[in-house]
């Protein structure tokens, strides 16, 4: 009877695995008004976009001003992630339906 793939899962997530920036939160677009009197940003004209990441930290919403020099950066980093997640879940949901269709073959 066939065992579930585990040597080639593990493969997989080796593979998965490899160095490269991950970075966990979101890039958030953002038109500020600066409080200083008489700017233009009073009459509606807002400043920015200006870019903040914001991440959770022990269930608390934290953020960061981004220079728009590292807007990019960040944005690639956090698509790595993003997809790490989706390519582990993935794998696991996969795994998942192995397992099943080995313990079924085996009941019978
Ligand atoms: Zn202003």
């Amino acid at each position: 009877m066939r065992q579930p793939q585990l040597p080639r899962f593990r493969h997989q997530l080796q593979a998965l695995a490899k160095p490269f920036p991950l970075l966990a939160g979101s890039l958030v677009k953002q038109y500020v008004i600066c409080g200083k009197p008489r700017c233009r940003c009073e009459r509606g004209e807002k400043h920015g976009p200006l870019y903040y990441l914001y991440w959770k930290e022990q269930g608390r919403s934290r953020s960061l001003y981004v220079p728009r020099a590292k807007v990019a950066e960040l944005r690639r980093q956090i698509q790595n992630y993003r997809h790490l997640q989706k390519e582990l879940a993935r794998l696991v949901r996969r795994q998942l339906r192995e397992w099943r269709r080995h313990l079924q073959e085996e009941r019978r």
